[in-house]
This record gives C-alpha cells, structure tokens and sequence, in this order.
C-alpha cells in the first residue's frame, strides 16, 4: 500500500529547495502522522553498507540489514558507492517497506569523488574561496551523479597538533579561515538548492572539540576551559549553521568529561536552540554505544537514552537507538516530542533534497559515465592544485626552472608514485591514478632536456596490498635497504639541479594516523645528505598530510616547495609551479615548527606573564628550541616580492557598535605578475578573558602585475571585534586595538584605534 506517496503531494512543479517553510512542515507532518514507532524509530538509524548490494549476501550481518530495509527500519545508508548499487538499495526500501520513505546516501566525500582535489589543508593553503567552492561543486556534482545525497564534509575541527592525523582533512589552526573556508565548501557542496541533483547535502563535523585531542592523539580526551571553546572552536560551526549546512556531525572525544554525542548544552541547547538549526545532527561512527566505554553511561541502553536526550538524531552504526529507544519510550525515559522531533529534521531534508518526489533521482548511469571524471573536472582540479602549492624557501631564485634547462633528476620515493598524491580520505577504490611528479616534468621540458628518475629509497614497506584497507595497518618505514642511493647520488651528479619528492606516504596522516614524530621517517635524510654532497641545487617537493620538521632540509636546501597530497592533477600542477606557468601564490593555513616539541604551536596564543624579553629580562620559553615557527602561519613566497605601505585608519576612535575602515598599499616590487594574500590582523589589548596576541580576521587575495600598487582595504565593524567575555555573551569591549596587515601573520605594519561605549 503506497500510503505516503498518495498522502504527500510531492512538489514536482517548483524544483526550488527555498521551500515555503510552512508547507515543508506540513508535508514533514503528513509523513509523521502515518508512521508508526518502529518506523520513526528506523528514520534514527544509519548503516554502513557492502561495497556492492547487489553481489551474494554473504554474512548474517548483511542479511539483517536487508530485513531492516524492507521493514522501513533504516534512514540512512553509508558507504555505499555507485549508481547501480545505490538504486538497488533504495529499491529495497521502495517496494517493500509500509511507507516507502526514501534513503539518503552518504559518504566521505572530502576532497573531491573520483575527480581528485588537494587535501583539505593543502586547498586551504589557496585562501581562494571561489576555487574552494568551485571544487566542493565538482565533488558534489560527481558523487551526485554516482547516486549518493549526503557527504559527511567540510570538517571544520581547528587543529593545532601537528601530530594529529586528521590536520589533513580541515583547514588548520586559525578561527576564521576554519570559518571561511567552511562556509565555502558547504556552498560549494549544497549550492543554491538541495534539490537539484547536481548538489549534495553536506555535514559541518566533528561537534565538537575533536580538533584539541590531548597531545595530538586520535580519539583523545579535549580538556579546554569555555573561553577556547566559544572562542577559538565554536565559530565554524556557527559559520556553517549560519549558512544553511543541512547536517552537523557529533564527535567521539569527551570536554571537560562530557562526551560530545552525550552533551545536551552543546547540541540540544546551543547549536538547535540559539543557534536554531533546523537540520539533523549524525552520530560518529558508532559514537553512541562508545559513551560506555568512555564510561558516561552504564551500557548502550543508557547510552541510547542520553544521546537522545542531548540531541543527537542518528545513530551510525551504534545499532543503540534501533534497540533501545523504544524500550526507552516505554519505560519514560526519552519522550516522544524528542523522538517526533529528530525524525522531522531527518525527513526535512529528505523532502529538501527532492527524494520523497523521486527517490532515484540521483540514480543515472548516463551521467555516472559522463559527469564522473572528466576532462572538464581535471582541469579545474590541476588549478586548484597549482594554487594549493606553497614556495617557503627560494634562495637565488632557483625556481621557476627554465623549460629548456639541460638536464634535470627528479629523485625520492615519492617521485614517481602516482598513490600518495591522492591522499587520505580518497573514494575506495581510486588507487594510483595521480599524475606523478615525473610525469609532470616530462611533460612540461622541452625535448632536449635530459630527464633522470632516480626512486632512491622506497619510504615504507607496504603492509598490505594496494588498495586495501589501510586503516588499521601500522606503518613500517624503510630503515635498511640502501641499494638504490647510490643510483640516485649518479643522477645528481650529471644534472643542473635536483627535485627531491619526499614527505609522507598518503597513509601517514589520516584519521587513526596521528605521529609523536613530524620528521622524515626512514631513509629519508639520508638521501638528501647523499645528495646534497655532489649537487647542492637542490628543490624539496614535499608531498604531506601535515606541517613537518623542516629544519634540516631548510638548513641544507636552497628551495622547498610545499605540495601537500595535491590530488589527481599533482604532477601538472607541479611543473606548472616549478617551470613558471603558475607564479605560487599558497600561504601556510598551519604553523609549521622547528621540532615536534613545539607542538601544538600556534600563532594566535595569549600572553602570559613572561613573554620573551618581558621588562628587558629574557624568560625563555625552552632552551633548546626557538619558540616561535621555523615558518609561520600566513607566510609563503611568490617569483616575485610584495611591499606593504601606508596603512591608515579612516577612524581614531569609534563606539562599540561602529565601524572604520583600514587601508594599505600593497606593490609588486618585483619583475613578474603575482597574487598575493593580504591579511588582516586585530588585537585586542586588554580583556575581561585575555585576548591572542593577534587574530587573523580578514583577507583578499589580489593579483598585481610587476612594478602595479594597489589599495586593499577593510571594513572593521563589531562582527570582527566582539568575542565571548567573561559575561558569557559575545561583546565589543571598549578600549583600544591594533591592526596589521601584511602578507603573513607576522606582519608589521601597524596602526591602531579605539572603541569607546
Ligand atoms: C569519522 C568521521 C567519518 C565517519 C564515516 C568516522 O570514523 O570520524 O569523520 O565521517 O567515520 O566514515
């Protein structure tokens, strides 16, 4: 019996998602009036799927799931990939449950589906919010045409710990740009309409603390007072809330001993209460039944009924709220208006995303074929990629090489390989499919030069086959096997200069991946000291997942290039940068230190009392290391040079609710075009909680031909200027502030005003 599709007049005519608010609810209130306990129930729950639905069923698990489906008790599916296989599942659901109320479908789409694009550090390194968005378009757009609604992305946890192996997947240390960007890729992702079917819904995550992991290990308990929390983790996701993201996603470590699925304050009272968001908040993996084992509830039943109670309205593969919160019900301990409640956001979206007109709207294998991958896709990703790549280091102006040079090595254990470029976080199944480093070379010199690839050193002993799952694979590094540097030392010697490919494999940053040492592992050193004693023109291309020790190459290295896991594109990309087709233009979103032991290193710390050369006595903070980065966030050179000056306020003095406008002239003194970030710095000199020594809190990225100038100004207005006091509220204080603005967050230029009440 088609019960819901008679009842809910589904909206064929108006393909708009700006939904009359009024007529969404009633519809969302047509379908909750005929569902019965089970089935709103069943709306609460999300599986993880088989790669394949359609092959034989193969284990218990499966075939329990397939009665679920039928029986209209699951909402949502995971990690099922394909058109075919997504029809196949929706089917299920269709023809045999009561209602026929469709699955949304989702996956970690992070950076980008088939089409690969940097990693989400590495794009962030762009400061370009239009290409941000633009990529965040293109992996809507083909994993949409491979069926699946739903990405659990942008990850907007800020992090701080190098060591932290998710660093990778977000933006970096700072508020702001975590707000920024954030906001871009849900744009990109959800673009003007959630029902078209070139848009997915996206997922701000990890709600929240993730990020603050005591000592950058995965999974670890965040001990944080409320002023880093509202201040410095709390903005992007009010960002994204703000801009409409259809889902937040909860997080697996504990605050101050409240886990995050479990914390009422945040998710039931904060972010759906003040901050009214009207979508639904995702459990993580199994985050439900894991409050046990934090030792918050007493077993998942408990678990089930906290998490409910606190706001969290679907359980990933918890299996608790399918067994439990009936039980609960039963038994008062969770009402039904929460029930009635997390099952009408669920359905919102549905409804939003257009599956209750068609639930295989996204189904087409005509546009899988087509949209997937294409020519059109790579090439936006190659752009993105070449404005992803940060030059820190160019002495003598080594780079760009001349496409007619003689003869060039390419050198490393990541050279030539075509895995590790795509990064962590990949869609299954996308293995070596990046154009490697030598690939690109080749393809830019011109047909005299001579070209020598050397590997050197393998970097890692692989643990498992490739493609295979790597998740839980320890790392084992190459620490013996010497054999081939002696080739590579070869090669080095006949050429004009070497590029030198090392950093990290894709497996080494990641979730579950977090390191106590950010150095290069295995051989590593060995072969740029092997190196560097023949042929001292020397180009680190570092590919990484993560700010690393850059100490010794910086010490030893005329030029490094910073080209992160750049996606499918990598090797163009490169080459564009290192033969002068693309002028780099990336800033490091992320503190890069001189040693582990910094870590976590930031720039937009507090004062304490004993600053270096506080009242001329010198406090050192260590004394075996500097306490500042080896390379700061901001920063990152160009072909050319950039002079700021003339900053001046439009206003000495203004009210707290007002707004003065500062300017500089930024000039291209060198003799080539470039782009250049500039950013926005504001301190706040004395507050009721202490204020960072300076935060970034605007930025334009502007392109300037040799010898041009231009005026970049700024609004500064209350939005900018307010923070969460000690009156627990966000205020404007009165009293002064200096600004700076320059191309890196050690900018110099100065000016100041004040706000009076
Ligand atoms: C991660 C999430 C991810 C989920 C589904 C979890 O382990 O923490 O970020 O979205 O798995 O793959």
């Amino acid at each position: 019996d088609n019960v819901a599709q008679t009842q809910i007049q589904p909206n064929t005519s108006n393909n708009s998602s700006h939904f009359n608010n009024n007529l969404l609810n009633q519809k969302v209130d047509s379908v909750l009036a005929l569902m019965r306990i089970n089935e709103k129930i069943g709306q609460l729950v999300q599986y993880s799927g088989k790669w394949n639905m359609t092959g034989p069923s193969s284990s218990n698990s499966d075939q329990y799931k397939l009665e679920k489906l039928k029986k209209g008790e699951v909402g949502s599916m995971l990690n099922i990939t394909s058109v075919t296989s997504i029809r196949e599942t929706q089917r299920i659901v269709i023809e045999h449950s009561r209602l026929k109320i469709p699955l949304i479908f989702a996956y970690d789409v992070i950076h980008g589906y088939k089409t690969i694009f940097p990693i989400p550090l590495g794009e962030s390194a762009s400061w370009d919010l239009k290409i941000i968005e633009q990529s965040a378009a293109i992996a809507a757009k083909e994993s949409a045409a491979s069926g699946l609604n739903w990405t659990f992305a942008p990850m907007i946890d800020v992090s701080r710990d190098a060591r932290w192996g998710r660093v990778m997947e977000g933006v970096g240390e700072d508020t702001f740009l975590n707000s920024e960007i954030g906001v871009a890729r849900i744009k990109g992702f959800q673009g003007n309409n959630l029902s078209d079917n070139s848009t997915i819904a996206a997922c701000a995550k990890h709600f929240a603390g993730y990020g603050f992991g005591e000592a950058g290990r995965d999974y670890n308990t965040v001990n944080i007072g409320e002023n880093e929390l509202h201040n410095v983790i709390l903005p992007p996701f009010k960002a994204a809330a703000n801009a409409g993201v259809a889902t937040f996603m909860n997080a697996f470590n504990d605050i101050d001993g409240i886990p995050a699925t479990g914390d009422k304050v945040l998710q039931r009272d904060l972010l759906k209460g003040e901050w009214n968001f009207n979508g639904f908040i995702v459990s993580d993996w199994g985050s439900i039944a894991e409050m046990e084992v934090h030792g918050y509830a007493k077993d998942e039943k408990h678990a089930a009924e906290i998490a409910l109670n606190a706001g969290s309205d679907m359980d990933m593969q918890s299996f608790a709220y399918e067994t439990y919160l009936e039980i609960l019900l039963n038994e008062k301990k969770v009402s039904i208006a929460q029930i009635d409640d997390a099952v009408k956001r669920v359905l919102r979206i549905k409804f939003e995303l257009g599956l209750f007109d068609d639930p295989y709207k996204y189904c087409n294998e005509e546009r899988e074929r087509t949209e997937v991958y294409s020519e059109e896709n790579l090439a936006i990703a190659r752009d993105v990629a070449k404005k992803s790549i940060v030059l820190l280091k160019n002495e003598n102006k080594i780079l760009p090489l001349s496409k007619s040079i003689g003869s060039i090595a390419v050198i490393g254990p990541l050279a030539d390989d075509k895995n590790s470029p795509l990064g962590n976080w990949r869609a299954k199944g996308e293995y070596n499919s990046a154009v490697s480093l030598l690939e690109g070379v080749k393809a830019s010199v011109e047909k005299n030069t001579k070209v020598y690839y050397e590997k050197g050193i393998d970097l890692t002993i692989p643990t498992v086959k490739p493609g295979e799952n790597q998740f839980s694979q320890p790392l084992k590094f190459n620490t013996t096997d010497r054999s081939d540097i002696k080739k590579a030392v070869e090669a080095a010697k006949k050429t004009e200069v070497v590029l030198l490919a090392i950093g990290e494999d894709a497996y080494q940053s990641g979730e579950g991946r977090s390191q106590t040492d950010i150095g290069f592992k295995g051989l590593q050193i060995e072969l740029l000291e092997a190196i560097k004693a023949v042929n001292p023109n020397i180009v680190i291309v570092l590919m990484n997942g993560r700010p690393m020790d850059l100490s010794r190459p910086t010490e030893m290295v005329p030029s490094i290039l910073e080209c992160w896991h750049l996606g499918s594109q990598s090797g163009y990309a490169i080459a564009d940068v290192i033969f002068g087709d693309y002028n780099p233009s990336g800033k490091l979103p992320v503190s890069f230190p001189h040693n582990v032991g910094q870590e976590p290193l930031y720039y937009n710390q507090k004062n304490t009392g004993r600053p270096y050369n506080a009242r001329s006595v010198t406090f050192s903070a260590y004394r075996d290391s500097p306490k500042t980065a080896l390379y700061p966030f901001g920063f990152g050179l160009s072909y050319t040079t950039f002079k700021y000056s003339d900053i001046t306020s439009s206003q000495t003095k203004i009210k707290v609710n007002g707004n003065l406008t500062v300017s500089v002239k930024v000039t291209n003194t060198g003799d080539c075009a470039g782009e250049e970030v500039v950013q926005l710095y504001i301190r706040d000199l004395v507050g009721s909680l202490i204020r960072p020594v300076r935060e970034l809190k605007g930025f334009q990225k502007v392109m300037l031909k040799a010898g041009e100038s231009k005026n970049v100004m700024f609004t500064i207005d209350s939005e900018i200027l307010q923070f969460y006091t000690a009156n627990k509220k966000w205020e404007v204080e009165p009293g002064k502030f200096n600004v700076w603005i320059g191309g890196s967050s050690e900018a110099e230029l100065k000016t100041s005003f004040n706000v009076e009440e």
